[in-house]
């Protein structure tokens, strides 16, 4: 706890004094090698596959692919190009970690929605499209430019996953951004884990979805809440009957009550569309409209994609923003 206190306090130092002093402050802090170093003391360290079979959802049929062309694609499919060389790599390492997670845990019997591999290509897996698919919906160039940079940060990181105690991290959990702080996993999803807990995400200037708005009248609010969630009994909306009663860590709703029933802010975010559970409610002046304003894109647990090109940006490495987002991580 300490010295994750100390860890803490010594990068809000490196984001206060600047880039120069970043990694011999991290270094001091017990993090891993800032310049990559060998791991010849890991033992731990897991061997990844020469290929890797995926099931592509649309064609219908399993796949065998190279495993770090496979890695590329999916950090092309997962992050722009325009985004930091260093946020890239950070995403390649969470995608290799991801996808060798399900190796491990598929070993023998695979998922029930594709029992021929342990990947699919959608985002029920990890988002994979194939060179010819990415390159075909990006603009003419794309390849020569965007494609090669990608491929070059996934190249820099070949091999590397990321750890917590030894151990494969099994949950390498991203989204777009967070509106300023990351969530416990257990308050978005059902499970706890020690490298999933909240943070804050500093440098999310270039993100996308601030304070988006969307309005509904009550009478609409309430079909899509009744369509989405059959068995919660609503009654007669007011705006005086609609309030945010808890948050979570991480600031975005935990509970609010609508009506006569109470929802998960999750819930709430799912059933409306919202970007983002990192939301405040107001009326019109009549009060039937409620307009959510949200903040943030996904579901704030893990990996910030905009915090990360803002941590690159602002001076950090790979390592650093994964050991940032993925608490108590260590890359090998
Ligand atoms: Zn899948």
């Amino acid at each position: 706890m300490a010295r994750k206190l100390i860890a803490v306090i010594l990068l809000l130092a490196v984001f206060v004094v600047g880039v120069p002093l970043a990694a011999g402050l991290l270094l001091g802090a017990g993090g891993d090698e800032a310049d990559g170093g060998d791991d010849e003391d890991f033992a731990g360290k897991l061997k990844t596959p020469q290929t890797i079979t995926v099931w592509l959802t649309d064609e219908e049929r399993a796949q065998e692919l190279d495993f770090e062309e496979y890695v590329a694609c999916v950090t092309a499919s997962e992050m722009p190009a325009d985004f930091d060389e260093e946020a890239l790599k950070a995403q390649s390492v969470a995608a290799r970690t991801y996808a060798m997670a399900k190796l491990s845990k598929y070993a023998d019997a695979k998922p029930a929605s594709h029992p021929e591999a342990a990947l699919c290509d959608t985002t029920h897996c990890q988002v994979y499209k194939g060179e010819a698919e990415l390159i075909a919906i990006h603009a003419e160039g794309w390849e020569e430019s965007g494609l090669a940079k990608i491929k070059k940060a996934c190249a820099a990181t070949a091999g590397e996953l990321l750890y917590y105690q030894g151990e494969l991290v099994s949950q390498p959990l991203f989204f777009s951004s967070s509106g300023g702080q990351t969530e416990n996993s257990e308050d978005v999803f059902s499970g706890a884990y020690p490298y999933l807990v909240s943070v804050s995400s500093p440098y999310e200037e270039q993100a996308t979805h601030k304070n988006e708005e969307k309005s509904f009248s009550l009478t609409e609010l309430a079909a899509l809440l009744a369509a989405a969630y059959p068995e919660k009994s609503i009654g007669a909306l007011s705006a005086e009957n609609i309030k945010i009663l808890d948050h979570t860590q991480g600031g975005r709703v935990s509970e609010i009550k609508i009506g006569s029933a109470v929802f998960a802010g999750t819930q709430v975010r799912s059933a409306l569309g919202l970007s983002s559970a990192l939301f405040t409610i107001s009326f019109s002046a009549d009060g039937t409209m409620i307009t959510f304003t949200s903040n943030g894109s996904g579901h704030g647990v893990g990996m910030s994609q905009y915090g990360a090109h803002g941590m690159a940006l602002a001076g950090s490495d790979y390592r650093q923003i994964l050991t940032h987002y993925y608490s108590g991580t260590e890359v090998h």
